[in-house]
């Protein structure tokens, strides 16, 4: 049987006036799963499902109180008619997945009645969104439908993503040089996954020369042949302290702290990973350094627009006045230029750093709701 609890978080840190944080448990299954919805002024909240061992139910509960929050950052700097939530279930994702378990966890996204619609993340894949979705129509991040024409948005949003790290990057190199021609640049890439390598495409494709970093060989071998006399190879440890125009971080979070920033000769940071700054305060420490940092929650929102579109497709119900095509997706990608645009101009009018203006401005228009964002898109 699904228990369902409201939890009273406030008490815990991350808590940021969120709406409800649910404990849901089905003993017959081993589910245990928090689903945190912090803000819905915009619209429902979309994010994804964490599978993770937790060592304790608090450090789930934190988890899910802050990852939820940060969707609503980032649906709102989007510009996506959305709000912030998450759900976190305990247990190695390896090991508790049997038959059924999934669509129990879907049954627990169902209770709430459509104030959270979940999706993929770590631990988590399209499978899990299939099996998901016999139980509950709030899902998103599943593959195109049989009788889905091309024209639908749905599938893997990583390139969507590093298109819009593309659009940022451009952006970036308007204001800190005022030319975004990317002939004759070169940047440093950490990281050559889903992101990084379709990143690196668009890069080249325009001229750019490029030093890649990651652990996979594979992945470096296959970069090599496909990017021969413009690419290099730099160790992962040195990735961040390369001669480049730009850095992008396109791996792990946290890699922007108090021994990289001082090593880091890029005067532009910008790329895919979640959580770049390992704390708040090297916000300033960039700014100090006159380093043009694009917060990684504005640039990265590819995905989540990708997502957003195929769940508004998916449910028949779109918020804008034009069809929802994979052209008019990637055009609303593409505003992410804007959007670092208006960041970097608060910023530099505020003399604040980066991330708070966009802190700043993801806040505003949460608090506007949703129809400024329909306008806006
Ligand atoms: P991925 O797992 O496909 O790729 C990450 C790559 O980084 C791997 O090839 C891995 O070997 C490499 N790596 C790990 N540690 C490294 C290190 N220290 N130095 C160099 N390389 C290292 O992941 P992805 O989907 O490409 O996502 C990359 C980042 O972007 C993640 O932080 C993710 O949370 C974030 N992000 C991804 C999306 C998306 O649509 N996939 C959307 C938003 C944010």
């Amino acid at each position: 049987m699904l228990n369902a609890t409201k939890i009273d978080a406030s008490n815990h840190p991350g808590f940021d006036h969120h709406e409800q944080v649910v404990r849901f448990d089905d003993p017959d299954y081993g589910l245990v799963a928090y689903i945190a919805v912090h803000n819905t002024n915009c619209g429902p909240s979309l994010g994804g499902c964490r599978v993770y061992p937790y060592k304790s139910e608090d450090d789930a509960i934190i988890d899910v109180l802050r990852l939820s929050r940060g969707m609503t950052y980032k649906s709102a700097l989007a510009r996506l008619p959305l709000g912030g939530g998450k759900a976190v279930i305990i247990g190695d994702p390896r090991l508790i997945k049997r038959a059924g378990f999934m669509a129990r966890f879907g049954e627990a996204v169902n209770r709430l009645g459509g104030a959270y619609i979940t999706a993929e993340d770590v631990g988590s894949n399209e499978s899990d969104m299939i099996e998901i979705s016999r139980a509950t129509p709030y899902v998103a991040g599943l593959p195109p439908q049989d009788n889905e024409d091309q024209d639908h948005v749905s599938g893997n949003p990583s390139p969507v993503t590093a298109y819009g790290v593309y659009c940022g990057i451009k952006s970036c190199l308007k204001t800190q040089y005022q030319s975004d021609s990317l002939a004759a640049r070169t940047i440093a890439i950490q990281g050559m996954g889903a992101v990084g390598y379709a990143l690196a495409r668009y890069l080249a494709a325009d001229g750019a020369q490029l030093i890649v970093a990651d652990m996979n060989e594979e992945a470096l071998a296959r970069a090599e042949t496909e990017f021969a006399g413009r690419i290099r190879i730099a160790s992962p440890s040195e990735i961040h302290m390369q001669e480049a125009d730009i850095f992008a971080p396109c791996a792990l979070g946290a890699g922007l702290n108090d021994r990289t920033i001082p090593e880091i000769k890029a005067k532009i940071i910008a790329g895919a990973a979640n959580n770049q700054l390992a704390e708040a305060r090297h916000d300033q420490t960039l700014r100090a350094r006159d380093i043009l940092y694009a917060p990684d929650y504005a640039i990265n929102s590819g995905g989540i627009t990708s997502v957003g579109y195929e769940y508004f497709s998916r449910s028949r119900n779109n918020p804008y006045s034009y069809p929802l095509t994979p052209q008019k997706m990637m055009e609303h990608v593409a505003r992410i230029a804007e959007t670092l645009n208006h960041i970097f101009t608060l910023a530099q009018n505020k003399g604040i750093g980066y991330g708070e203006a966009a802190d700043s401005l993801a806040e505003e228009i949460f608090m506007a709701g949703a129809s400024s964002q329909i306008t806006a898109a």
